[in-house]
Formats: C-alpha cells, sequence, structure tokens
C-alpha cells in the first residue's frame, strides 16, 4: 500500500482550456461582463478582472465604475465565467491533453486527486464528459462566492482537504503556476511545475511524471 498522494490542478496540466486569445472563451466572458457594468470593453479592463488583480485592486476598479461592492462585480464575472467554460467544454473546445494516459499507470499505483481553483460544477463537468472517475479518486473544486476565493489556491486549504480524503499525509501535486507551488508547499506536498513550453517547469510533459516522482522517492528513501 503506497501511502503517498499525486494530485494535479485541473487547467493547464489536465485540459488545454486556458484560452486567453482574443476570440477565446475566457476574454469573450470578461469583455461581458465588462459590458454588463457598462465599461468600455477594453484588454486593459478584461485583464482587470483575472481573480489575481481583483484581489489586488478590485476594490479601486469598483470605486472607478460606480460599481457598489466587490462581490456584486464578482458574482457577475463569474455567472458569465461559467456560463463561457460550461459552454466550451460542452461544445468540445476544451479537450485533455493527451499525455494524460499516462495517468492510466500512475492511478494502479498511487491515489490520483484533482484540485482546481475552478468551480466545482466544472470540475464535475470535466470528470464526468471525459470519464476521468476511472483516474481519479477525488476531484475539488472551488465555491462561487467572492470570500471562498480565500480558500483557493494559493491557500493550503483544498489540499489539505484532499489529503484528509484520501486518507494521507504526503504527496506530490502537479500544476501550472506559481499559485500551485505555494499551495502545495504550504500543504506540505512536493510542488512539481509543469511547463508544456519546457522554459522553467520541473517537466515538460506529464510523460515525464513517473520517473521525475520514482526518483525523488529513490532520493527520499537514501
Ligand atoms: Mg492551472
Amino acid at each position: 500500500m503506497n501511502t503517498l498522494v499525486i494530485g494535479f490542478d485541473m487547467d493547464g496540466v489536465i485540459i488545454d482550456s486556458d484560452d486567453f486569445t482574443p476570440e477565446g472563451w475566457i476574454v469573450e466572458a470578461f469583455m461581458k461582463t465588462l459590458r454588463d457594468f457598462g465599461i468600455p470593453a477594453t484588454e486593459e479592463n478584461a485583464k482587470r478582472l483575472y481573480i489575481s488583480n481583483l484581489r489586488r485592486d478590485g476594490d479601486e476598479f469598483c470605486a472607478q465604475f460606480g460599481i457598489p461592492d466587490i462581490e456584486t462585480l464578482w458574482a457577475q464575472r463569474e455567472r458569465n465565467y461559467l456560463n463561457g467554460k460550461l459552454t466550451a467544454i460542452a461544445s468540445g473546445r476544451v479537450a485533455p491533453f493527451p499525455d494524460i494516459d499516462v495517468l492510466e499507470s500512475l492511478a494502479r499505483e498511487y491515489p490520483l486527486g484533482i484540485v482546481s481553483n475552478s468551480p466545482q460544477e466544472i470540475v464535475d463537468l470535466v470528470v464526468k464528459k471525459f470519464s476521468l472517475d476511472r483516474l481519479f479518486r477525488v476531484w475539488l473544486g472551488r465555491g462561487h462566492r467572492w470570500d471562498e476565493l480565500a480558500t483557493a489556491k494559493p491557500a493550503p486549504d483544498m489540499l489539505r482537504r484532499m489529503l484528509a480524503v484520501i486518507g494521507v499525509d504526503r504527496g506530490y501535486f502537479i500544476g501550472d503556476q506559481q499559485d500551485d507551488v505555494i499551495a502545495a508547499r504550504a500543504a506540505g506536498l512536493v510542488p512539481i511545475l509543469i511547463d508544456r513550453n519546457g522554459e522553467q517547469g520541473d517537466i515538460t510533459s506529464l510523460n515525464e511524471l513517473p520517473e521525475f516522482i520514482a526518483h525523488h522517492e529513490r532520493v527520499q528513501q537514501k
């Protein structure tokens, strides 16, 4: 019995969903949010709706455009984001990366989990549509409310929940963002950064995972 878990971020790791092109679903959802509030639908304003930017200057953004509070802005942004993403997944514009095939063999050796900053119903849809329940023991997404973002990554809360659900206290977490690395470390997991462009990650493809983990485990045991 193995006493470690291998956790995965979802967007950019399991599914190819981070489409930030001007025609992509993300920019469109943000542009719609701007239009809903009568704010000029510029690329610059759309960028201010990224979670990291809202955390930093969301209150200032609301004050500038006469929005009562960040919760009001967030609720509308979340509605448009959810609709855009559900449609993109349902229509087949979002698909898993081919290298998730390697998870078939990993899943026979270790319990696997998904911990995503996407809303839970998006994670549920992805797991269902691509039959990922055969690979993953648990899949966790965030809640919808603005205050629930406080427990999304880079906070370690969701990763700790994964550990509790599976009943282990060590393992690895594979992500494509610095927030994944920070959350993993804070939860006591070994972070593995994937950079599919091969510039600054620990791995460039999920195919490198079995060897990376086996090597790390050998070093640990010495
Ligand atoms: Mg990601």
